[in-house]
């Protein structure tokens, strides 16, 4: 299925171009390693002229100084659309990822909610009124567009990621120039086309997808922008930061995470197991939030393990058009040696294996990049796979006997996006929700989230927040203005 067949597909100042040394890549389905699309590849003088362009939009366009109602009704036209292209996004996305069709709905579904959201928030005027103590004077606090936004977008959720910038980047005012993951571009390119109907000015939205290693500089390493958004891995996301720290650019940057799921004993069982093994292997593991180490009261701890690997072993991966698959492949092949290359790791460090951690021989799975759930019992904080992303359907277990353990162990990794409790003790569960450290904290739940609460990460999962006002607020420059409306000699100097 080609989203664009010979279409170009870069959107530079209000035009559709191919890439300017004509270079091309193939989109490979990870379901079954067919051909999804041929896709333009920017080269650097594509991105520059997408940031050019936008920073010109910006600078001598009417884009930044519309009427809030209009961004807002254009954001509420794009939701609509994207209402009506539902079914087109959802199947574009699931080619692309290999994530199931019902989960490619609810991504789309959530974009919708972003959208909607955003459009009502910047018709709230958030200007404000500052009693300085001299009623001649009227103080107030404004915000502006921050300007020229660059918006990089990682794989794993391709069109949700990046509508979570463009939304509010759109609502603010700002121009912007987005770069999808060049492993799954097809529905950011589809939603631009979409953006394109619904009336987004010319220049407004620039799109260039390619190796981050061939654009990054172009669209990071340059005056010409005012905020790079960025999400993706830790080695990524901190050259971007080293780049604008150096250019004193602001950069958000959401990151990876290695996610404590904390079950205490008395946790309601059957939830619990449903919910870890949720957490964990929803879209193969390929979650920056998936619950990845499990910590579980050593008391249960034997039963519980022995459920989840019973459940594990059950759960039916396949192409995520098949509506019996209640999970798809790994992203690409290349992302599935990354996940065995961390499997073999794990027994090399002790680890027990107690299910999955080989390829399936199953012929059915012979052209995908199928990786079956796999857990290790007996896991320690001394192991890399216990410390760092898999990225990929492998939960660590690791055990605890007092509250205090649970929370060391819990809070025990460079990163801090997110985390979950499961205990029936209502105050144990708020004092150990409190004492994590972690962007967002599930108790007795796992992996929701709405568009009107903040996501981001404490500690090396980042430094920004999307969603909420917090994630409008990102994209917004703060103006104070005095206005004296009866000038007077201040009197410093007295001239004699
Ligand atoms: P990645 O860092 O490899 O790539 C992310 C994006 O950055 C891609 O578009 C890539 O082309 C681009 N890029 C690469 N090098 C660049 C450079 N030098 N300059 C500018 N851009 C560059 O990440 P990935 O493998 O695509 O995504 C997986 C990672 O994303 C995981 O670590 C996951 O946890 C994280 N993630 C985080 C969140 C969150 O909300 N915190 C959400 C989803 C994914």
């Amino acid at each position: 299925m080609s989203v664009s067949g010979d279409l170009p597909d870069l959107y530079i100042g209000g035009a559709w171009v191919h890439s300017s040394d004509g270079g091309k890549r193939e989109l490979i389905n990870p379901a079954d390693g067919s051909v999804v699309a041929v896709v333009d590849e920017a080269t650097s003088d594509d991105a520059t002229r997408a940031v050019a362009a936008a920073r010109a939009t910006f600078d001598e366009g009417s884009w930044p100084a519309t009427p809030v109602s209009e961004r807002a009704a254009l954001l509420t036209r794009i939701a609509d659309l994207l209402v009506r292209d539902k079914e087109l996004l959802a199947r574009i996305e699931t080619d692309d990822t290999g994530k199931t069709l019902v989960e490619s709905r609810i991504d789309i579904d959530d974009v919708v909610s972003v959208f909607r959201y955003y459009a009502e928030l910047i018709a709230v005027s958030s200007d404000r009124l500052v009693d300085v103590g001299d009623p001649t004077v009227i103080s107030r606090v404004v915000r502006e567009p921050i300007g020229v936004c660059v918006l990089i977008a990682p794989w794993n959720y391709p069109l949700l990621q990046i509508s979570w910038k463009i939304a509010p980047a759109l609502a603010a005012g700002c121009t912007m120039v987005a770069k999808p993951s060049e492993v799954t571009p097809l529905s950011t390119i589809a939603f631009v086309r979409l953006a394109e109907e619904a009336g987004v000015p010319p220049g407004v939205l620039n799109l260039v997808q390619g190796s981050g290693a061939v654009l990054g500089a172009a669209l990071t390493d340059t005056d010409d922008v005012d905020l790079i958004s960025f999400t993706g891995g830790l080695a990524t996301g901190r050259r971007i930061a080293e780049i604008a720290a150096r250019r004193v650019t602001k950069a958000a940057v959401e990151l990876g995470g290695k996610n404590p799921h904390i079950v205490f004993a008395d946790a309601e069982w059957e939830s619990s197991v449903d919910q870890v093994l949720t957490g964990v292997f929803l879209h193969s593991g390929q979650v920056c939030s998936s619950g990845t180490r499990l910590i579980v009261e050593e008391s249960i701890a034997d039963d519980f393990v022995a459920e989840l690997a019973k459940r594990a072993a059950k759960i039916k991966f396949g192409n995520g058009l098949d509506p019996a698959s209640e999970t798809g492949p790994l992203v690409s092949e290349q992302h599935r040696e990354k996940v065995e290359a961390y499997v073999a790791l794990g027994i090399s460090e002790g680890a027990k294996l107690v299910v999955g951690g080989e390829r399936p021989t199953d012929p059915t799975f012979a052209t995908g990049s199928f990786y079956p759930p796999t857990i290790f019992d007996r896991c320690d904080r001394t192991m890399r796979i216990v410390t760092e992303e898999t990225f990929g359907p492998i939960l660590t277990v690791e055990r605890f006997t007092t509250e205090e353990e649970a929370i060391m162990l819990g809070n025990d990794t460079e990163y801090g996006l997110a985390a979950g409790v499961r205990t029936s003790d209502a105050a144990r569960g708020e004092r150990v929700v409190r004492a994590l450290r972690h962007g967002t904290v599930w108790l007795n739940d796992f992996g929701y989230y709405t568009a009107a609460a903040e996501w981001g990460g404490f500690k090396k999962s980042g430094n920004g927040r999307e969603l909420g006002p917090a994630g409008l607020a990102e994209y917004q420059e703060m103006k104070h203005i005095w206005h004296n409306t009866a000038p007077k000699p201040a009197g410093w100097f007295k001239g004699d």
